[in-house]
């Protein structure tokens, strides 16, 4: 995860945990996700900490079985392990927290090339094992704000999904989807959406994303939300901060994975 350039907009209300946990549903929902359940285990104690909330998923290295981190874990201790030893994994949002039933839902995006992460996913079952550290977020509109952007890709739309779920000033959705993911967003008033499709199979990231963007006209009022892929989401904060000259307040804009990883940090 980078937010180069700013200050991060990332935060952590309140202390971060790592939650040991279970699969305990898997689910295609429609390409290219599949939903993942966890239950129970160390998610009775979760306590939600907002809209966008997103965990670090745990797990075991590739081609074990069990996890090598209990929920002791540190990015210290990590860097202590050996490295056959070290969890692998990857970021992903809380699409749906059921505190009744202890339960967390991930949507995971089958991207091609698959990653460890997207990997593990696809062939995920009940009862394997796993851990989630977190819970952080970059969404935080300030209460002046009378209307919100939110753009994406495939990896921004469960946050865009829980974002309009959670309520908040009138929307409007701009995404970028490969032409065969279904867009379903939750039913709410006022929700304007543009969807920009890239051919089928085709990584992301491409300009037509800020092209949508600079083709919207007054933003001063608006407040600015985005996961996507680095360079886009790098492309747009430049153009709402240097050209709109929008407040950094206004703009959240989080690079969620690297079409080029050899580039820097995803
Ligand atoms: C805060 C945050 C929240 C996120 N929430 C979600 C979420 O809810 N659902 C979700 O699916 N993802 C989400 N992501 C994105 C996810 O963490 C990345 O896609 C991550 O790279 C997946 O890890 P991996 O191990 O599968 O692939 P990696 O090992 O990181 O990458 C392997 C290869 O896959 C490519 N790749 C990675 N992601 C994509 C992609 N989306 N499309 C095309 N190629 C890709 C890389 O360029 C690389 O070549 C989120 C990221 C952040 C930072």
């Amino acid at each position: 995860m980078s937010d180069a350039e700013e200050p991060s907009p990332v935060r952590a209300p309140l202390p971060t945990e790592t939650f040991v946990t279970t699969v305990s549903r898997v689910r295609a929902i429609g390409h290219p996700f599949v939903r993942i359940t966890f239950a129970a285990g160390d998610l009775e104690r979760f306590r939600p900490v907002g809209a966008d909330q997103f965990l670090y998923l745990l797990l075991p290295p590739v081609g074990r079985e069990e996890l090598t981190i209990d929920s002791g874990f540190t990015w210290d201790g990590l860097r202590e392990m050996p490295e056959a030893e070290r969890p692998v994994g990857a970021y992903y949002t809380v699409r749906e927290h059921r505190p009744d039933v202890a339960e967390i839902d991930i949507d995971v995006m089958l991207h091609e090339p698959a990653g460890v992460a997207s990997s593990w996913a696809a062939e995920a079952k009940p009862g394997m094992p796993a851990a989630l550290w977190g819970p952080r977020t970059a969404y935080h509109p300030p209460p002046e704000v009378r209307r919100q952007l939110l753009i994406g890709d495939e990896t921004g739309l469960p946050a865009i999904a829980a974002i309009l779920e959670a309520g908040g000033p009138p929307a409007r959705v701009i995404v970028e989807l490969d032409e065969r993911t279904a867009l379903e967003l939750p039913r709410v008033d006022d929700l304007k959406t543009t969807r920009i499709d890239r051919p089928a199979g085709e990584p992301g990231g491409d300009p037509q994303l800020l092209e949508a963007v600079r083709a919207l006209s007054d933003l001063s009022d608006a407040y600015v939300w985005g996961g996507g892929e680095f360079d886009s989401m790098g492309a747009i904060r430049r153009h709402l901060r240097e050209e709109r000259r929008l407040s950094a307040t206004q703009v959240s804009l989080v690079g969620y994975w690297r079409r080029n990883p050899s580039e820097g940090a995803g």
